[in-house]
């Protein structure tokens, strides 16, 4: 099954998408990597959910991308004697550590940290930024606030704290529980939330012991700051517009996005714009012209992947949703525009033998009648060096390693598949044909390119590239080797 577009699709799974039907549905619409959210289902669901997925992996011969997204440091206050008050603008509220009910003047917020680095002048913000605050004065183990705009406040609403970093763990006690089942379940993706600082990414990274790469939600105005660093210790990047767009105004979020998936392309790991894609969907079968727009102006602005949370997870119209961001996909990609800005946004820095060899292959294959780049990876390093190239002919990454190839899921125009022991690069090359072929990216009298590094078993060691025939007679006949 070959998809005809580059950008990739995820899809969160929720109470509307938990059967094998529907999930095996949505993959054959278009989802590319399926996203587990943490902060809802039980471990028993998301093993379920896990199985399934594998299920579909077997069944269909694909690799799937599965990512787990752990619910990070999410601050939320506690509960109404009533459930519920309503705050005015102007009135004076306290949040403070006392257990009991609150009322309309005070509730509880159960993060002695959060006192700690507040100061006078901060803000709060609750219930998804609706609910604005600002502090007037603060102790160990209270806040006295004004309310700057008002709404109703009830139990267990979330507290977002944008203009301080807090000193918070980057993991509770739940994430920490979290991330060792998913990582003993098997995921390929673990995405952390609220990160403040990239030391929150290498305390993650230490937890998972390579058994998952780790993606960064870039959702907290410290994350901005700090997003080079955060970048360089992380396999890849979200931007979390939800919450980013709670935390710093929402006209900020367009151009953060922006910088953020040039950095990441830049960095050639892999980059997904989330939330609110086609929130509209959640109800309607057919999306807003806005959102339309919006899914168009990630992949314009060369996104490696657009997400679907709620339109997937829990609305009625999961299928229709992937369906819009495929048809969305392939339209753009084929505006002669899209292409001219991808081309010239991408970099002239070839760093080292492997960034010479991606280049070249590119270049070869868009000069010469070459059907598909294949390129041999371990790691799956090489595949990502070809896919920040954004050549116009299809990426095939051939990979002995079931995790790179789901891994590289997630990454922009990666066709990934399993090529078994390779030892010689004639082998390679006519593992490579039959992949093409049996993609449909190739026949029999068409070239392709193959990179591979030689000796074999060595990663990290892309060093040859050629030109070959996908007719295995002529491979056996023209190679000495
Ligand atoms: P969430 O993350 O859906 O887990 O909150 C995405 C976002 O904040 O945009
Ligand atoms: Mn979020």
């Amino acid at each position: 099954m070959r998809r005809l577009r580059n950008v990739k699709i995820v899809a969160t799974l929720g109470p509307a998408s938990n059967d094998y039907q529907m999930i095996r549905a949505l993959f054959e619409a278009g989802a590319d990597v399926f996203r587990l959210n943490m902060s809802h289902g039980s471990h028993e669901e998301i093993r379920e959910r896990h199985a399934i997925i594998r299920q579909i992996e077997a069944d269909t011969e694909r690799p799937i991308a599965i990512l787990a997204d752990l619910q990070g440091p999410k601050l939320r206050c506690g509960v109404f004697a009533g459930d519920s008050e309503e705050l005015l603008e102007g009135q004076k509220f306290r949040f403070d550590l006392d257990e009991t009910p609150g009322d309309a003047s005070r509730v509880c917020l159960p993060h002695q940290e959060i006192f700690q680095a507040l100061k006078p002048g901060s803000t709060l913000l609750v219930n998804d930024g609706k609910i604005r605050v600002s502090v007037d004065a603060c102790g160990e183990d209270f806040a006295d606030c004004t309310v700057v705009v008002g709404g109703t406040i009830s139990n267990r609403k979330g507290v977002n704290v944008p203009d301080v970093v807090l000193p918070v763990a980057a993991l509770s006690e739940k994430d920490r529980r979290d991330l060792e089942f998913v990582c003993d379940l098997g995921v390929d993706w673990l995405a952390l939330s609220f990160v403040q600082r990239p030391e929150d990414v290498l305390e993650a990274r230490e937890l998972a012991q390579e058994r998952a790469a780790i993606l960064s939600k870039i959702e907290k105005p410290a994350a901005v700051d700090a997003f080079a660093e955060i970048l360089r210790v992380s396999d890849g990047i979200m931007v979390a517009r939800g919450d980013l767009g709670v935390e710093l105004p929402v006209h900020a979020v367009p151009p953060i996005q922006k910088r953020l998936i040039r950095g990441c392309r830049a960095a050639a790991k892999p980059v997904i714009v989330a939330t609110q894609m086609l929130e509209s969907m959640i109800e309607s079968p057919v999306p807003t012209r806005a959102e339309v727009s919006d899914v168009a102006a990630a992949i314009y602005e060369g996104t490696d992947a657009v997400m679907l949370s709620a339109e997937s997870a829990a609305g009625d119209f999961p299928i229709e949703a992937v369906t819009t961001m495929h048809n969305v996909a392939v339209e753009i990609e084929s505006d002669p525009t899209y292409r001219s800005v991808i081309e010239a946004s991408r970099g002239a820095s070839h760093r080292g033998v492997a960034g010479g060899i991606v280049a070249a292959a590119r270049e070869i294959a868009e000069t010469a009648d070459i059907k598909a780049i294949c390129c041999f990876t371990h790691s799956g390093t090489t595949a990502s060096l070809t896919a920040r190239e954004r050549p116009r002919v299809p990426i095939i990454a051939l990979t002995p390693f079931a995790e790179t190839a789901r891994r590289l899921s997630l990454q922009w125009g990666v066709n990934c598949y399993l090529s078994g022991d390779v030892d010689r690069f004639k082998m390679a090359v006519v593992s490579a044909a039959r992949a093409a072929r049996k993609g449909e990216f190739a026949s029999e009298g068409d070239q392709i390119v193959v990179t591979a590094g030689v000796p074999f078993n060595v990663p990290g060691t892309t060093n040859i590239l050629r030109v070959a025939p996908c007719d295995e007679r002529l491979i056996f006949t023209a190679d000495p080797e």
